[in-house]
């Protein structure tokens, strides 16, 4: 006799519960510590995305070398979550520490160039295209100066996204359509911010949906991952990029490509790869190696157009000095330093060739043990990053994962992650690889995801 929906909903919650409780037993320093945290910090952690865990409450690092992280209870983990990709070059490379510890000796930060940053920009065209580069603190960052110029040469007023993005702290992209309505995304608050005003959203991989948005001539930019990573994984159909190139190169609109997480997919990312002509690039993250950085790159024409509104001058001459975006620690030495490491020894060609054969393997793991036990699931792997998601077709847009997606099973696979020693990204399932991720790691990931499925086999769920 097959259970009904509440029933099963209930199960799923009672096994949270024994996971939470299972991991609470587990991690009395870091419980301890978390309790002591919430008495200093807004939201227990220095970073309110830190109490995101679903064991309830985060583990407190002591110390995290390549793929692996220890806890302060002793525990190893292997880490495929990697700061929700901050980490992908592996915790504690050291091409990076080396870089680090060398320029901090020289020091971090005078709002002055070092001779490291010609031959960062010259990496950057060489792998992204030939563009005039700038450096942020964050992709966030790099994400708002991105729209700031866009609305300075068009004048318009209004971001396009697809439904289901996340490009960081950047209000126009807070929204989503859910049940045909736009609204804004993850019941975030809308702070003071008429979305209708500076916002259109649309379906990922709807042609006909975005041309009419652009159609109205309001739109300064479309803003978007090649294919999205933040709402389970979304691939793009094929001649998507094609048509969203043309559209909006038709109605005036610049084309921002956000390659924050996709620079998973190779070493010039989705852009190098497929050929894509983003006005402009963005990327973070994990570009320094863990030290905040974002770049944002204009082409030739997006850089003429901002040249003529806010032109080079001498420096005695006082107008026009303030773009409106920057940071005072952008592009500091410490950062091109470090951003030059992981361009000429991290981020190699040879290394993603070791983690996008990591992630194959991961994936077909995965994928063999859905086919064996019949589950309704799927698993995506596109370059070094792979995606379970607890539906049996790959979505197509935001719509098809409110559809689908089973929010609970999420929370428990990654509670039940977590007591077994593996670490996922808290917002939905996505494995990122990293040059250190072994035959071994896998090998264990497939032990505990073969344990994952007896569970619910055992509970009748
Ligand atoms: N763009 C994308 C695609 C992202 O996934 C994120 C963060 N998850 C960001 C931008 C923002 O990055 P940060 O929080 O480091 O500014």
């Amino acid at each position: 006799m097959s259970i009904t929906t509440e029933e099963r909903a209930g199960v799923i919650d009672r096994l949270i519960d024994a996971e939470q409780e299972r991991f609470r037993k587990m991690h009395p320093r870091s419980a301890d510590a978390w309790q002591e945290g919430k008495r200093h910090f807004l939201y227990g952690g220095p970073s309110h995305w830190m109490r995101r865990w679903a064991g309830g409450f985060p583990v407190y690092v002591d110390e995290a070398s390549g793929a692996h992280i220890r806890d302060i209870d002793g525990h190893d983990y292997i880490d495929f979550c990697l700061g929700d990709t901050g980490g992908m070059c592996g915790h504690a490379p050291e091409a990076v520490i080396d870089a680090a510890l060398r320029q901090l000796k020289r020091g971090a930060t005078m709002m002055m160039p070092t001779e490291d940053s010609l031959w960062v920009g010259a990496e950057l065209s060489r792998r992204f295209g030939q563009r005039h580069w700038t450096l942020t603190t964050s992709a966030t960052d790099a994400n708002r100066a991105a729209i700031r110029i866009a609305r300075m040469i068009t004048g318009r007023p209004k971001v396009l996204v697809f439904s289901g993005c996340y490009h960081g702290g950047v209000e126009e992209a807070h929204v989503e359509i859910r049940d045909g309505r736009v609204g804004l995304r993850n019941m975030i608050h809308p702070n003071g911010i008429d979305h209708d005003t500076v916002t259109r959203v649309v379906e990922f991989n709807d042609v006909a949906a975005l041309e009419a948005a652009l159609a109205h001539g309001d739109v300064a930019c479309v803003l978007a991952e090649p294919l999205m990573t933040n709402f389970g994984m979304i691939p793009v159909d094929p001649g998507f990029h094609q048509a969203l190139r043309e559209l909006t190169r038709r109605s005036g609109t610049v084309l921002v490509i956000d390659e924050t997480h996709t620079l998973s997919c190779g070493p010039r990312g989705y852009t190098g790869i497929h050929a894509l002509q983003p006005d402009i690039f963005v990327a973070g993250k994990a570009i320094a190696g863990g030290i905040p950085a974002g770049v944002f790159g204009l082409n030739q024409e997006i850089s003429e157009r901002l040249w003529a509104i806010v032109p080079h001058v001498n420096p005695r001459e006082r107008q026009s000095a303030h773009l409106g975006f920057g940071g005072t620690l952008a592009g500091n030495a410490l950062t091109v330093a470090t951003m030059r490491a992981v361009l000429e020894k991290v981020l190699t060609d040879e290394n993603y060739s070791r983690m996008i054969a990591t992630a194959t393997r991961l994936a077909d793991e995965i994928r063999g043990l859905i086919e064996a036990n019949r589950l309704p699931w799927h698993v995506t792997q596109i370059g070094a990053r792979a995606e379970i998601m607890f539906m049996a077709q790959q979505p197509r847009s935001g719509a098809d994962v409110i559809a689908g997606r089973q929010a609970g099973l999420e929370t428990l696979l990654h509670a039940f992650y977590m007591n077994e020693g593996i670490l996922v990204t808290p917002f939905h399932t996505m494995l990122l690889m990293c040059p250190a991720t072994s035959d071994a790691d896998i090998a264990l990931h497939t032990a505990v995801f073969v344990g994952f499925i007896d569970l619910l086999r055992k509970t009748g769920v």
